[in-house]
């Protein structure tokens, strides 16, 4: 990325990230959904937001086709639009979360060079991986959008797990094998994972 802008300076704002938490009783942090398609990554982040909304949580979900209708309609899915895509929303999560939100993203994120591009802009705490394993037949049973079946079609040219890589992460702060644990015990363990690092206060339910 060509940095094109000059002769600008950063303003100091006078509310520090710490002040917001304080305020909202949390903190705030980037959860990272990433695996193949139908692995279960928008369910699971509306799983979670729902769970942290209705504990009063500031919470908001990024979702990676949602994304794509608006901010980034201009990107295809070549490895560098791909890259670009997700350059665009770590920029958008990190003022979420320097305005003490806690954000969720939800991506398919195939390769490992861009999944650090992110985990870079965030203090270590605050970058949360979690990698929905599944096995690529479960996937393709799943199919819930039937891109599955149009990509072995041949009518997607480009897509994760067929005709493109998807590179699993290696230290994620999370695995969880969604072609072996339901969405309550997925959420369960994300939210008590969120407990342990004290982002949320033990108490919720
Ligand atoms: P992605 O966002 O990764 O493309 P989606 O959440 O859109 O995935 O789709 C996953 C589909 O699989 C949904 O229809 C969901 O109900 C279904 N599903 C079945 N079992 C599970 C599970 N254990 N965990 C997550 N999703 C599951």
């Amino acid at each position: 990325m060509i940095k094109k802008a000059t002769n600008i300076t950063w303003h100091k704002e006078k509310i520090t990230k710490q002040g917001r938490w304080a305020l909202n009783k949390h903190k705030s942090a980037l959860i990272w959904f990433t695996g193949l398609s139908a692995s279960g990554k928008s369910t699971i982040a509306n799983e979670t937001e729902h769970f942290l909304f209705r504990n009063k949580i500031r919470t908001v979900v990024l979702d990676g086709d949602n994304i794509r209708h608006g901010l980034n309609k201009d990107l295809g899915f070549s490895a560098a639009e791909r890259r670009e895509n997700l350059r665009r929303v770590g920029e958008v999560a990190r003022l979420f979360v320097n305005t003490g939100v806690l954000t969720i993203a939800a991506f398919i994120s195939p390769y490992k060079a861009d999944r650090m591009m992110i985990r870079q802009m965030f203090e270590e705490r605050e970058f949360i991986e979690i990698y929905l394993k599944c096995d690529l037949e479960v996937c393709e049973q799943r199919d819930p959008k039937g891109l599955y079946q149009r990509a072995r079609r041949g009518e997607i040219p480009v897509f994760t797990g067929i005709s493109d890589p998807y590179e699993h992460p290696e230290n994620p702060e999370l695995l969880l094998d969604t072609a072996i644990l339901s969405v309550e015990e997925s959420l369960r363990i994300i939210i008590d994972y969120l407990k342990k690092k004290e982002i949320i206060s033990p108490k919720f339910k």
